[in-house]
């Protein structure tokens, strides 16, 4: 059995469109259970019904018209109960309801399961059977295996029909993703795309053909090439039956195969890269469904050598640089760092991938930006989207793509009010922020891209709370030596000194890789990470401890700060090497001092260690990101638990309380980098908590200004007291707005739906 449900996922995943991914599914499924009939129905969510999709078995005039409402019928029972139904005699059942059209009064037995993603119901499976027949455990079993994998698949189908529908340039089309950096842009898609990914390749027209198909022999003609090298290289060393696989490749590559079929694609006007990918794709699939094990290996080897004619396609392509859109929405299926970088900043609107959520760290650099982006959109046809007009909605985590005319006015008005706010806003920036009763919050920025410095940044802040060094570290193809880290070092604390600039030692790992140093674990968040990696690696760290300490001599602003401490002697031995940083530093004659060291806390056991802690260090930085992420057991890239993730979950709030009081008895200062900082409730409560020094993205600090200037201190601790009797989430939300509704500040929340 499962290798039948392997090979049925195999063949649904790779149809080419819902309909094609539904017919396979009914016939696939029939012929496993040897049932008379098999359906499928999908939730039409604007008519609120199950729709029959697909049936082998009933009358096929029934397709698209039989349609029954959550509860009505048996379908309608399953879509609504979310449990499997198994009768026997299912015309005797009270909810049993005839439909002419289908022919169903034939079939007694009938079983259905729900089709259900993420807690939502997509759709129903139904097998039925002439003769009264109890469809046994096993069977069960295997239908409610099969809904569960076929759900994941129907909604990448799903979402791929509706884009599909696209084509029409008037129809336009809302998908909703993970709300990751605020803001509202309207421009055009610029897809990235990953190199020489076959599913990947963005449709174009081919436009001068002649020329496009020069290009295509000239990169088949390079891979015949690179093999004939690859096979004259190893003659020696391999044997005669694996020298003639380098034969069966030449012959693919031939004229006559593959370079053909690309060729009459081009020439019905595909650009070079699409039309490879095309015809690649279905031969790679033709030979991934033959029942021969030999012929299925050769898929792969199809698969690669499609590859490698797109590599040298791409390269050609790369070579002439981008035309980027006055506006441009950068799209991929993940946003690198560096692809950020490669935009220039006047045109970059919007971004929005497929994977990533609120707090992966490109959505961090995003709100550094003040960038608006939707993550975590599960699927996109990103080969279709170049050049499509689109919206994205920050706050909402919504795309629209093609927008009619009166939604894009809509949101081009939506995106001149938020505007206006930020300039009214911005005449007290260089006000003191402090409450009404004259409480000091010292406001600061965190940093990591060239482009946040600026005078006017220093002007309104009280230094850097937070330097991200892994920042300018992904922008280098190696590890940057210690000259050039102590020259962007010495940058950042010129042009904020005398203010101080709290400057993190790398942190790597988790979601953030090095393009030159990759970490593939599976379990990234808990693994190598943080300090753990800078540890094992002593000699990358104290290139960037005395990096940091030449940076400050003679500008004693700098505190460093360790990233993702779990334990005490990982401090202790940090000190250690920058003990010795400073001594040999001195000793080559540099005049250097000894920074304020201090700790994140954001793995939960050093809230457990905050003495031990306090004894080595001289302050405590709060990473409510991670905090949050650790304390909840909720992945922060992940966006399949995207909408776990909340900082203001009670045992946040509750923990941050806590060692906001433990702090105080320690007399240890403390200060908060995380984005709960940034928004303008997590601030005050924050505040009422007894934080008085808070560090977040620039964009964010008119907002959290403003809402500091509106209350009192007694306020925002009654706001904290409030707060904390609260028990869900939910509640905390919504408590959090009524009050600043009441103050009247309620616009300084980003909007929620
Ligand atoms: C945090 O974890 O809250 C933090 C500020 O660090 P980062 O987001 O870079 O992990
Ligand atoms: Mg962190």
């Amino acid at each position: 059995m499962l290798e039948v449900l392997r090979r049925i996922i195999q063949e649904v995943n790779g149809a080419r469109s819902l309909d094609a991914a539904l017919a396979t599914i009914v016939r696939r499924i029939r012929k496993a259970m040897q049932t008379d009939v098999c359906s499928v129905y999908l939730l039409d969510t604007e008519r609120n019904c199950f729709v029959l999709m697909d049936t082998i078995g009933l009358n096929a005039s029934a397709i698209g018209h039989v349609a029954m409402r959550p509860g009505e019928g048996l379908v309608g029972l399953v879509g609504q109960r979310e449990e499997l139904l198994n009768l026997e005699d299912a015309t005797s059942h009270s909810h049993f309801r005839y439909f002419a059209e289908t022919g169903e009064e034939r079939y007694s037995s009938f079983m259905g399961v729900p089709i259900i993603n993420q807690r939502k119901v997509l759709g129903v499976l139904v097998v039925q059977q002439r003769d009264k027949r109890r469809f046994d455990e096993g069977e069960e079993a295997f239908l409610i295996t099969m809904a569960a994998q076929l759900a994941g698949v129907l909604i990448h189908a799903i979402s791929t029909g509706t884009l599909a529908r696209l084509s029409d340039p008037n129809s336009q089309t809302l998908l909703t993703g993970v709300a990751a950096s605020p803001g509202m842009a309207v421009g055009e898609a610029f897809v990235v795309v990953p190199p020489a990914n076959l599913d990947a390749v963005p449709e174009r027209d081919a436009g001068d053909v002649e020329a496009e198909v020069a290009r295509l022999y000239d990169a088949i003609e390079h891979v015949r090439n690179d093999i004939r090298h690859a096979a004259e290289r190893l003659s020696s060393r391999i044997s005669v039956q694996e020298q003639a696989l380098f034969d069966v490749y030449q012959q693919m590559l031939g004229d006559a195969a593959l370079g053909q079929e690309v060729e009459k694609r081009i020439r019905e006007g595909l650009w070079a890269p699409a039309a490879l990918a095309q015809v690649v794709r279905r031969h790679v699939q033709y030979l991934e469904r033959v029942d021969d094990n030999y012929l299925r290996e050769r898929a792969a080897d199809v698969r690669d050598l499609g590859r490698r004619v797109l590599g040298h396609l791409q390269q050609e392509s790369a070579a002439t640089p981008a035309v980027y859109p006055e506006q441009t929405i950068l799209v991929g299926d993940e946003i690198s760092a560096a692809q950020l970088g490669e935009i220039p900043r006047e045109k970059l609107v919007a971004l929005v991938a497929v994977r990533g959520s609120g707090t992966s760290h490109v959505a961090i650099l995003a709100r550094a930006m003040g960038i608006p982006a939707v993550l975590g959109m599960g699927e996109l046809p990103l080969t279709r989207l170049t050049g499509t007009r689109m919206i994205v909605d920050g706050h909402r985590g919504r795309l629209i793509v093609r927008p009619n005319n009166e939604l894009e006015h809509r949101y081009q008005s939506l995106i001149d009010e938020e505007k206006a706010l930020v300039e009214i806003l911005e005449h007290e920036q260089y006000l003191p922020s402090e409450t009404q009763d004259g409480h000091r919050v010292r406001l600061m920025v965190n940093t990591g891209l060239a482009m946040e410095l600026g005078d006017s940044l220093r002007a309104r802040v009280d230094g850097v709370g937070l330097y991200r060094t892994e920042v300018p570290f992904m922008m280098h193809q190696r590890f940057p030596s210690e000259q050039e880290q102590s020259r962007l070092y010495r940058e950042q604390l010129e042009s904020f000194a005398p203010l101080p600039v709290v400057m993190r030692t790398l942190d790597i790992g988790g979601d953030k890789d090095l393009p030159y140093f990759p970490i593939h674990e599976d379990n990234p968040f808990l693994g190598w990470r943080g300090i753990r990696v800078t540890l094992d690696h002593p000699e990358v760290l104290i290139v960037q401890l005395r990096a940091m300490l030449r940076a400050a001599t003679g500008l004693d602003n700098l505190r460093v700060l360790l990233p993702m401490i779990a334990s005490v002697e990982e401090v202790d031995t940090t000190l250690r090497l920058l003990d010795r940083a400073i001594t040999e530093l001195r000793e080559d004659g540099h005049d250097v001092k000894r920074p304020l060291i201090g700790v994140m806390i954001e793995v939960p056991a050093t809230l457990y260690q905050l003495d031990a802690l306090a004894e080595r260090v001289d302050f405590f930085s709060v990473g409510s990101n991670d905090l949050t992420q650790y304390l909840l057991a909720v992945d922060r890239s992940n966006a399949r638990v995207a909408s776990l993730y909340d900082a203001c979950h009670p045992a946040v709030l509750n923990a941050m309380h806590q060692l906001a009081r433990d702090s105080q008895r320690l007399g240890m200062p403390i200060s908060v980098c995380g984005e709960l900082a940034g928004d303008p409730a997590g601030a005050l409560l924050l505040v009422g908590m007894g934080y008085d020094i808070l560090s977040m993205n620039a964009p964010n600090l008119p907002r959290v200004r403003a809402a500091i200037r509106r209350v009192t201190l007694p306020a925002a601790q009654t706001l904290v007291r409030e707060t904390l009797a609260l028990s869900t989430t939910a509640n905390i939300h919504v408590h959090l707005f009524n009050r600043f509704d009441e103050w009247g500040i309620a616009h300084l929340l980003p909007p929620r739906d």
